[in-house]
């Protein structure tokens, strides 16, 4: 993992390149080091392997943006968090959109159905707090998993009978044919509409799975959210997902991640923004005041003469990274002197004098002309 090449390096394209000029380059790379164009040549097909993988995170916007904020890591399975796994992806759908013209339009050739196939992938949400995303959480959600049937071990059909194999596409799962058409004669594959690409037919249907072969279950199932998540991440929960056909692995259970707003603090990417309220003395003469970050509070000491929307740094007050939980980034706190609306007669007695100390703004007005009070015009 460690030796890994850069995606952009990989497909030879700088950062900032849009999804167009990612994917010719991909193309380009695909089409010059697929295997078979390169047969037995192993650098090769380790070079279309790397430059496929590559194209599938940069040409996916939420893998992209993972990619670029966590590097490698978004995708390693170890750390927890939004790893996915290649060898479980449909890369026929990528082969299909860039080789449509290489191979004659959209693979059709696809594997029989009636061999071992992985389950479907399950996708399913989790609610969290902002404080729960900034430093990890277990969470338990509740979801309806299929199980194969325990009365007919997953076959669908009646204990005692077995399904016969269909005879329409003889066990193939598809049926092919020839059609006349204005190019000579075109070969079709389908799927076999009897047995819907089982290749077989259950003629007694077992009475629990209703001849489905799965029974549906309630689960509860504990996911560990990792310190750093941000909203719109998943987890991925090895065999989680639906069963798989005729001995075949399950599929993975992705849990999206939905972090709620926090009433004072925003956060972007490992960055956590908020803003914290001072008084005028304080401002003028420096202070220590209060501020809160996802640590509790901390006192923070002002310089006299702060003005208003001074940003401060909490370093290491921020997000933890994905990565390393023990590297944070910052806090960012907006100062924001607050004028008194309430003041009693005292007070007002004060800020009077304080400002005949002070180069008497408050009767400067009423001296200058009245054109510029008018108009609202400041004496400087
Ligand atoms: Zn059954
Ligand atoms: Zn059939």
């Amino acid at each position: 993992m460690a030796d890994k090449r850069d995606y952009y390096e990989v497909l030879g394209v700088d950062r900032g390149a849009d999804d167009a000029t990612i994917k010719s380059a991909y193309r380009k790379l695909a089409k010059k080091y697929h295997p078979d164009m390169n047969p037995g040549d192993t650098e090769a097909e380790k070079k279309f392997k790397e430059a496929s993988e590559a194209y599938a995170v940069l040409s996916d916007a939420e893998k992209r943006r993972q990619y670029d904020q966590f590097g490698h890591a978004a995708f390693d399975g170890s750390a927890g968090a939004g790893g996915f796994d290649f060898s479980g992806m449909d890369m026929g759908d990528i082969f299909g959109d860039i080789f449509g013209d290489l191979f004659g339009g959209g693979r059709s050739s696809r594997r029989a159905n009636n061999g071992p196939m992985r389950g479907a992938n399950l996708r399913t949400s989790v609610r969290i707090t902002f404080e729960e995303a900034v430093f990890g959480c277990e969470k338990e959600i509740e979801l309806t998993l299929k199980d194969n049937c325990s009365t007919c071990h997953g076959t669908g059909a009646k204990p005692g009978t077995s399904p016969v194999t269909c005879e329409k596409c003889g066990g193939k799962g598809q049926v092919v044919f020839t059609q006349q058409s204005l190019f000579g004669m075109v070969r079709n594959v389908q799927t076999c509409p009897d047995c819907h690409g089982t290749g077989q037919i259950i003629k007694e249907k077992c009475t629990d799975c209703h001849g489905t072969g799965y029974i549906a279950n309630r689960k509860k199932i504990q996911v560990s959210i990792p310190a750093g998540i941000d909203n719109g991440q998943s987890i991925r929960i090895r065999d989680k997902g639906e069963p798989g056909t005729n001995g075949g692995p399950r599929g993975d259970l992705m849990v999206e991640v939905v972090v709620s707003r926090h009433p004072i603090f925003q956060r972007q990417d490992a960055n956590i923004f908020s803003t914290a309220p001072i008084s005028f003395a304080v401002a003028a003469l420096g202070g220590d005041v209060k501020i809160s970050t996802v640590d509790g509070d901390v006192l923070y000491t002002v310089k006299p003469g702060t003005q208003t929307d001074t940003k401060v740094r909490l370093k290491g007050k921020g997000v933890p990274s994905l990565r390393n939980k023990d590297i944070r980034g910052d806090h960012y706190v907006t100062l924001v002197v607050q004028v008194p609306t309430k003041l009693n007669e005292e007070a007002k007695e004060a800020l009077r004098k304080f400002d005949e100390a002070n180069g008497n703004t408050l009767s400067q007005p009423h001296e200058g002309n009245e054109k510029s009070k008018r108009k609202g015009f400041k004496f400087k």
